[in-house]
């Protein structure tokens, strides 16, 4: 018998209807393959519920905690002790697994769920029991059932019983895999790791690419960019990293276009370069880190000059968000400290004194056309380098 398993809820994966149980076959595998660093588990699910359970004493419990909280499609977990179906047994389980917190407190309740409807005592009676044997072992402790600091859960189920407390939120969103695949623009800033989280979030299998001009932006900056991925990749699995060579076209618009556009000619090159390799890489939408307003390249007019070279859908989920809700979510996702590293962008090189912050288009379109456009990205698209960053 283990001695302790998870029990992860499902969220909005419910609702799908039909598309459940692909939905879940989904989730169940990135559980299996996440938890892979952490032991070896069962991973099942019945009624809503995954059961991860380890199948030896090897499992690095801590671990996989850590692991399960982060998995899309999980809306809470509980970490619960294990118990042989025996009222008296269940009892013991109780008060020895859940001793650290119920020492803490001065008042709880316990709940019962009981899907094994052979068992010979019904939930309140369940209930009532452990509830007197705990006050007898925890003589300081006092019943509240409307606001208990603590609810002992016990769920007695087909083939044990586990008991647990309060369950603790999880990643929320939907299985990474049932979204389809999109591209993610990344940078070093704190805008872009936020957004690949977010569309991975909502079930989207992410490929990021990154655009680099050596020697202006260094190795250190695009080892930065990895280890950003990292992070995200805890979340969304592992990603496939393309890093693409714009050197000589940021020469060639520093050197040739209106310089108060080249901002935005710029953008329309990452956009069009970014097409191309998300297509071959069967991706089916862009993700960009911008916020409407941040800076020159982001007003609307910008972003509409920008937009007209896209074919394919560009999302920018962070487009109506301040940056101290951005700040947040990288605290939450542990991307602050790496972000604020202070390392060179390609966008942050050659920057104009007065970039146009109404670009008008068709004085875009003009001013692009100093530039050979079409040789300088097929030269760039010649030179990708691709890694894969694990989680
Ligand atoms: P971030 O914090 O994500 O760097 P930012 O506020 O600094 O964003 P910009 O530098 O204007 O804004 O970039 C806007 C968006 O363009 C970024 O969020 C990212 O999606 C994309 N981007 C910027 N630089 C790069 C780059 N070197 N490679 C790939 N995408 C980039
Ligand atoms: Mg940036």
């Amino acid at each position: 018998m283990p001695q302790e398993v998870f029990l992860l809820k499902l969220g909005e994966i419910a609702l799908k209807g039909l598309n459940r149980r692909a939905f879940e076959d989904v989730l169940l595998k990135n559980i299996r393959r996440r938890l892979q660093s952490a032991g070896e588990f069962s991973v099942t699910s019945r009624q809503s519920t995954v059961y991860v359970v380890p199948k030896d004493d090897g499992a690095d419990m801590d671990l996989a905690e850590d692991r399960v909280s982060k998995v899309f499609g999980v809306v809470g977990y509980a970490r619960a002790g294990v118990a042989e179906k025996d009222l008296q047994k269940i009892c013991e389980r109780a008060a020895e697994y859940l001793a650290d917190q119920l020492e803490e407190i001065s008042t709880f309740k316990v709940e019962c769920k009981r899907s094994d409807k052979q068992f010979p005592y019904k939930s309140p009676e369940v209930s009532a029991q452990v509830g007197g044997y705990l006050l007898e072992q925890f003589p300081h402790l006092q019943v509240d059932v409307h606001h208990p600091e603590l609810t002992v859960r016990v769920e007695v189920r087909e083939q044990y019983a586990f008991v647990h407390g309060d369950t603790k939120p999880g990643a929320g969103g939907i299985p990474v895999g049932t979204g389809g695949k999109a591209a993610i623009l990344i940078s070093g800033g704190l805008d872009s790791p936020v957004a690949a989280w977010m569309m991975a979030k909502r079930g989207v299998e992410l490929t990021a690419i990154h655009f680099a001009s050596p020697p202006y932006t260094s190795e250190l900056a695009r080892e930065k960019v990895k280890r950003l991925l990292q992070k995200v990749a805890q979340y969304a699995g592992r990603i496939k990293f393309i890093t693409v060579n714009f050197t000589h076209l940021q020469e060639e618009i520093r050197d040739k276009c209106p310089e108060e556009l080249s901002t935005v000619i710029l953008r329309r090159f990452m956009l069009r370069a970014a097409e191309r390799v998300a297509r071959d890489e069967g991706c089916s939408a862009l993700i960009t880190g911008e916020s409407l307003g941040q800076v020159a390249s982001q007003t609307i007019q910008a972003i509409a000059c920008t937009d007209a070279v896209a074919t394919m859908p560009v999302f920018r989920p962070l487009i109506g968000w301040d940056k101290s809700e951005i700040v947040k979510v990288c605290y939450q996702i542990d991307t602050y400290d790496i972000s604020i590293e202070p390392y060179e962008d390609c966008c942050t090189i050659f920057t104009p004194k007065h970039p146009r912050t109404k670009p008008i288009l068709h004085f875009v379109e003009s001013g692009e056309q100093a530039i050979d456009g079409p040789a300088l990205l097929e030269e760039s698209l010649a030179q990708l380098e691709t890694e894969w960053v694990m989680p």
